[in-house]
């Protein structure tokens, strides 16, 4: 990071990013002053040198300071502002982020390097990989990173010819001061994580953010919901000719004169100035199953326009693409049974993503339960050939299922066996938990990888003696 030679800075939160920031500014002769809540914290950034100081109290702000840089893991507005940011706002210091420091650091160096940043309630993390993938699998050199894999601030220096792949979060695009994506790219908006924001107007302000201040030279906008709709809007008004929106959709087919991504049944269908471009079966692609991934796809596929790629080139990727661990991972198949990890469906709304994926259903579900448990999803049990129920949620999942059959198994290992006997050809055995895993596992990535294990020793057994 440059433009910061011999001042002070403020970082608050010594996590990963936290440390980054530290090492990134250091790097450019400026000096870190760090602060965490947290002893662990404390300790992780003296132990490589940094100056500790308390960045709550008045002292250090005294001693002259311009910039607190805040980690996206510290609640620093709602519900109240922490006594860090407080203390810098009273100073008249700025805030910034970790992805502001990275976007004001790519306006100084000379490499012709390209960003795309991924935004959006569900799917960033799928789209980003996604992108990425298909880029790579083209042949252009891409770093990922944000919110997936690497920092930003941990990223290589860029280089002449590279895209970088960024995914952000509402909590990132909020405070960073400082957006410039060549591609920016909205997924969809759902009224989770409001409580941060204090309330949806905020939440939608932050991911506007990326638009208006970033200013990007193409926009992939995704208008199945009124938010995005809105964005799409307002990129139309600024841009009458359309030449740099792509609109994308999974659940309606656009028509517009415009540029246009969206699902035709299982076809992803590209239109340009009024006539199809391209469509390509997606029920060729193994790691994009269920149609919230056919709205990643469409998204993946419009970024991936306009940075020029052909349509043939994306849809080798899309193909390949192996999809993220945990997330609706297909793992294997026997006798026509196949085995999916959904283990990151923590909550009844993933689950429910999971079973309008498929049509019969060995349901594996349960662990800690959260409010409102699976009652929501009644319409769909229809799908549930059978429910396999383990952990703390067993016995109110059973009442909620009433009809729908179902077993208190208890452990994973259990269901698993049972639901692998009952299977019929044609059923998949699901792991969607709709719960957190804390009673019987570390966490999700624990419990899928130990499913991933049993269902893959499943698959592997030898045919013969059923
Ligand atoms: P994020 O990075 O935004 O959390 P992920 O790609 O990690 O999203 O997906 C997390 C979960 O969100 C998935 O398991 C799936 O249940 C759901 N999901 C993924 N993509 C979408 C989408 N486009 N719309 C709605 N839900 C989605």
């Amino acid at each position: 990071v440059r433009g910061y030679e011999g001042r002070r800075v403020g970082v608050l939160g010594m996590g990963r990013s936290g440390l980054a920031t530290a090492r990134a500014l250091a790097a450019g002769q400026a000096t870190p002053v760090c602060w965490d809540d947290g002893e662990a914290g404390r300790a992780a950034a003296e132990a490589e040198g940094f100056a500790v100081e308390d960045l709550a109290r008045e002292g250090p702000w005294r001693k002259g300071m311009g910039l607190l840089v805040v980690s996206p893991g510290v609640p620093h507005l709602y519900p109240a502002p922490h006594p860090a940011v407080a203390q810098a706002q009273a100073a008249g210091a700025q805030l910034d982020n970790d992805v502001g420091l990275f976007f004001r650091g790519m306006a100084m160096t000379d490499a012709e390097a390209r960003v795309v940043a991924v935004t959006g309630s569900n799917g960033k993390s799928t789209t980003t990989a996604l992108i990425a993938h298909i880029l790579r699998g083209a042949g252009r050199p891409v770093q990922m990173g944000g919110n997936i894999g690497r920092g930003v601030l941990d990223l290589d220096p860029l280089a002449d010819g590279e895209t970088v792949v960024l995914e952000l979060s509402s909590y990132q695009l909020e405070l960073a001061r400082a957006l410039a994506p060549d591609v920016a790219v909205f997924l969809n908006l759902s009224p989770d994580h409001l409580d941060r924001h204090g309330g949806e107007g905020g939440y939608f302000a932050a991911k506007r953010r990326l638009f208006e201040l970033g200013a990007p030279s193409a926009c992939v906008i995704g208008v199945d919901d009124r938010h995005g709709r809105f964005l799409a809007a307002q990129s139309r008004e600024a841009d009458p000719e359309g030449a740099r929106l792509i609109e994308i959709a999974s659940g309606a087919r656009l028509r517009g004169p415009g540029w246009s991504v969206f699902m035709n049944r299982a076809f992803l269908t590209e239109r340009r100035r009024g006539e199809q471009a391209a469509a390509l079966d997606l029920r060729a692609c193994p790691g994009l199953i269920g149609a919230h991934n056919h709205q990643n796809a469409c998204a993946a596929y419009g970024a991936a326009r306009v940075l020029g790629l052909g349509p043939k080139a994306i849809e080798a990727g899309l193909r390949s693409f192996p999809g993220l661990p945990h997330r609706l991972q297909l793992l294997g198949e026997r006798n026509g049974v196949r085995f999916v990890n959904d283990s990151k469906a923590t909550n009844a709304d993933a689950a429910e993503k999971a079973l309008l994926s498929f049509e019969r259903v060995r349901w594996i579900a349960g662990g800690v339960p959260k409010e409102g448990g699976i009652a929501p999803l009644a319409p769909l049990f229809g799908r549930v050939a059978k429910a396999y129920l383990i952990g703390q949620a067993a016995q109110d999942f059973a009442a909620a299922l009433g009809a729908t059959p179902h077993e208190l198994c208890g452990d994973l290992a259990t269901a698993v066996a049972r639901a692998a006997t009952e299977a019929e050809p044609g059923d998949v055995v699901l792991l969607s938990p709709a719960c957190a895993s804390f009673d019987q596992f570390r966490d999700f990535e624990a419990r899928g990888e130990a499913f991933a294990a049993l269902a893959q020793a499943v698959v592997a057994e030898p045919d013969g003696g059923q």
